[in-house]
């Protein structure tokens, strides 16, 4: 599981740049760096945590290749609770490469990816949610995820998941007393208590589970590709909410070709946009295989802006939007408001629900189906209409009507953003389920207390208090090599 030799790996990004990090951990670090850095002080005055400038010398040679900062961590205190030397070398690719080439040549190896942050969890340094966090730093692409993977970081999460184990050992001590003096029957009033606190235990674990849904949506953003028929203002959409002129703008159809992505904040909900080729029926072959991919982008969305021109009568290319909609999370959309109308909703709403009434039926079948579709009306190039637009992304978003006040958002109370912990705190709440049932129906006390201490086993390996070998490769697997 732990490797004890001495690691090293850059950990700057590859590719030209300022300066470039490279890491070393492990008992020989500080040995290592001193055969190819020659401190402009000598190496007895070297304190812990202090930059020094230096030459870096080239091996076996000993030509000086680079000036370069050397930065010392010594035990406990470093990132791996390891021997941490730290050079900081001018950002070029081949003098970085051979730079490591020389210490890896002392006998030290190539750093796995992850493998520093899984030294830190190893030695005490992280919990397993603290060196998630790390990644999700890293990965962060919007204000959202960053303050949630920061709070995850500073641990409060970790203490939420501590304080729920924290009540069930004890809840589990007070089931084994009884266990321990077989000849006293568990009396009434403490079956009773115990029943109550495994149950307000688990309506807790429950309400921390069913924050993933949100936490997922801030943390990852929602996919959400426009789509409708060429100029129907699919660009003019994305700029808007992008506040860039980042897609092309044109008013020849079909000349979006390529899928265009942005992470836009609307409404505080991260979205994935992406403006699509235009959809509609094509006979030029890259027009088609643009459609191909906006058509994939329908497949993997979690949200469909599906984009209608006001200003233009539903025609066959929109009821093709509609056809390849059906089904799927969507929000209508009717753009250029601005202009003249000529688009009958009725046109649509029949191309979306057989069972809406025809043109110029105004029954109550159609205020049914515009109450299940409402077409919302914005103009794209003016910004008009565009809250709107986002109190409806926001609303499908968290599944209820949100004001995006307090009380409801990331900032308030503990959300978790990773499946690995929802399916824990989902285990630990089954077999919490199996101990009131357990007590319900007078089952022996030692087999409640297994499922209770199963209970715990699947709460502690979120913190990685209980941890394995495979639970760690899940988590580190996504790292880069230096993190
Ligand atoms: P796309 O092909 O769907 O990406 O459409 P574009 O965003 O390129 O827009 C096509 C044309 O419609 C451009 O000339 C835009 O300026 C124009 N357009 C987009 N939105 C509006 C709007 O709300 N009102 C008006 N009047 N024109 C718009």
């Amino acid at each position: 599981m732990y490797e004890h030799d001495t690691i090293a790996a850059i950990a700057t990004p590859p590719g030209q740049g300022g300066i470039a990090v490279i890491r070393i951990s492990g008992a020989d670090a500080e040995r290592i760096v001193r055969q190819l850095f020659l401190p402009r002080t000598s190496w007895e005055k070297l304190h812990s945590h202090h930059f020094y400038l230096g030459k870096v010398q080239d091996q076996p040679n000993g030509r000086p290749i680079d000036q370069a900062g050397l930065i010392l961590m010594r035990p406990p205190h470093s990132y791996t609770g390891e021997h941490i030397a730290e050079l900081h070398l001018h950002g070029g690719s081949f003098l970085t490469r051979r730079v490591l080439e020389a210490i890896l040549n002392q006998g030290v190896r190539l750093a796995q990816p992850g493998e520093f942050t899984k030294r830190a969890f190893l030695n005490g340094r992280l919990d397993l949610i603290q060196a998630e966090a790390v990644l999700d730093l890293i990965h962060a692409n919007n204000e959202t995820g960053l303050h949630l993977a920061w709070e995850d970081l500073s641990g409060r999460l970790s203490q939420t998941c501590s304080a729920i184990r924290d009540r069930l050992i004890t809840q589990t001590a007070y089931l084994e007393a009884f266990i321990d003096f077989p000849e006293d029957d568990i009396p009434e009033h403490s079956q009773q208590e115990l029943s109550s606190a495994f149950s307000s235990i688990r309506s807790d674990i429950e309400t921390l589970a069913t924050t993933f849904s949100q936490g997922k949506v801030y943390r990852d953003g929602i996919r959400t590709p426009i789509i409708g028929k060429p100029n129907v203002g699919k660009s003019s959409l994305l700029n808007l909410l992008a506040g860039t002129e980042r897609a092309i703008v044109t008013q020849v159809p079909g000349t979006t070709r390529d899928v265009l992505e942005e992470t836009v904040i609307v409404n505080g909900i991260p979205l994935v946009v992406r403006d699509t080729a235009g959809i509609r029926l094509a006979t030029d072959e890259i027009e088609k295989i643009g459609i191909e991919r906006s058509l994939s982008s329908i497949e993997q969305a979690e949200i469909i802006l599906a984009l209608f021109d006001l200003s233009r009568p539903f025609d066959a290319d929109d009821a093709l939007i509609c056809e390849k909609i059906k089904g799927k999370k969507f929000v209508l959309v009717g753009n250029k408001s601005d202009l003249p109308q000529k688009f009958d909703v009725t046109d649509l709403l029949g191309s979306l629900d057989t069972e809406a009434p025809q043109r110029g039926d105004v029954s109550s079948k159609s205020h049914k189906a515009v109450d299940t579709f409402p077409l919302l009306h914005i103009a794209a190039l003016y910004g008009t209409g565009i809250d709107d637009l986002g109190d409806r992304i926001r609303e499908i978003a968290l599944g209820k009507k949100q004001s995006g006040g307090e009380g409801e958002g990331p900032y308030k109370g503990v959300m978790i953003t990773k499946i690995r912990h929802k399916v824990a705190l989902e285990k630990a709440t089954e077999s919490l389920k199996c101990a009131e049932q357990g007590l319900a129906t007078g089952l022996p006390l030692d087999l409640i207390a297994v499922d209770l201490r199963a209970s715990l086993d699947h709460i502690g390996t979120i913190t990685g208090q209980v941890s394995t070998e495979e639970i760690l490769d899940r988590v580190f697997q996504d790292f880069c090599i230096g993190k």
